[in-house]
């Protein structure tokens, strides 16, 4: 087998990407078939670790919004992301895939605390590290964690599955005329302030020269196939 151009990545999976067609919660059918696609990826040798998102079950803006203090509702909005994490890892689990769940918000009988030596120990063992909590801070958001968890894992590259096949000038489903990029530095996704993710993850992904990538999540195999550098997916880099 030859070495994989990929060491180690890291795949941020927003909590809608696990709702499937419903408006709140998991759909399972869905949360199995991006394990499956994980599980590609770890076939060809690279290792992965995953930051999961919570938006599916409770945003700490919403929670602010509706009259809530907004440290509490980030709170809840963490928690969220612990419950994603379980769900993600049963269903990695249920296909043979050995994982740990690390949660930045410590949680003994659930899953371990986030602790970076012992996370990157798992991967080094070809365990799926999933992180959950986000940053374990209110006022920040799982794209953030996912960036920060990149960089002190060592990270080749920074994946974000989309429901779309990369970075548009707007949403391709609300304008089919969207212009669609194959390549953009992070400071024209700054610049244009193009919604991929938020500019705390990408400046953090900037100052740590880690690629964005950003493909379609829901398309089967899709990881896999941009971690062969193939399919459609953006590249975000500093030239
Ligand atoms: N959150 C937080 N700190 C973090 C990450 C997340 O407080 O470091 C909370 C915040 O309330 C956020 C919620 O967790 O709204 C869910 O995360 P996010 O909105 O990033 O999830 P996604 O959009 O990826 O599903």
């Amino acid at each position: 087998m030859t070495a994989p151009t990929y060491k180690r990545v890291l795949l941020k999976v927003s909590g809608e990407a696990l709702m499937g067609a419903r408006d709140y919660g998991l759909d399972n059918a869905t949360v199995a078939a991006i394990a499956q696609d994980v599980k590609g990826v770890v076939e060809l040798g690279t290792e992965v670790c995953l930051v999961i998102g919570g938006g599916n079950i409770f945003r700490g803006i919403a929670g602010a919004a509706s009259g809530m203090d907004r440290a509490q509702a980030d709170g809840m909005g963490m928690l969220a992301t612990v419950m994603n994490a379980l769900a993600m890892q049963s269903a990695l689990e249920k296909i043979g895939v050995v994982t740990r769940v690390q949660s930045a918000v410590p949680m003994a009988s659930v899953c371990e605390p986030f602790i970076r030596r012992r996370a990157i120990r798992h991967m080094e063992k070809g365990r799926v590290v999933i992180f959950a909590g986000g940053t374990g801070n209110p006022f920040f958001t799982t794209d953030t964690a996912a960036a920060l968890r990149a960089a002190e894992m060592g990270c080749d590259a920074l994946l974000k599955g989309t429901q779309v096949d990369g970075i548009y000038a707007a949403d391709p489903r609300k304008n089919p005329q969207a212009e669609r990029y194959d390549t953009l530095t992070y400071l024209d996704v700054l610049a244009r302030d193009l919604a991929v993710m938020d500019a705390a993850a990408i400046s953090l992904a900037r100052e740590n020269k880690l690629p964005i990538i950003v493909f379609n999540i829901h398309e089967p195999g899709a990881f896999t196939a941009v971690m062969r550098g193939e399919g459609r997916f953006t590249t975000v880099v500093e030239h």
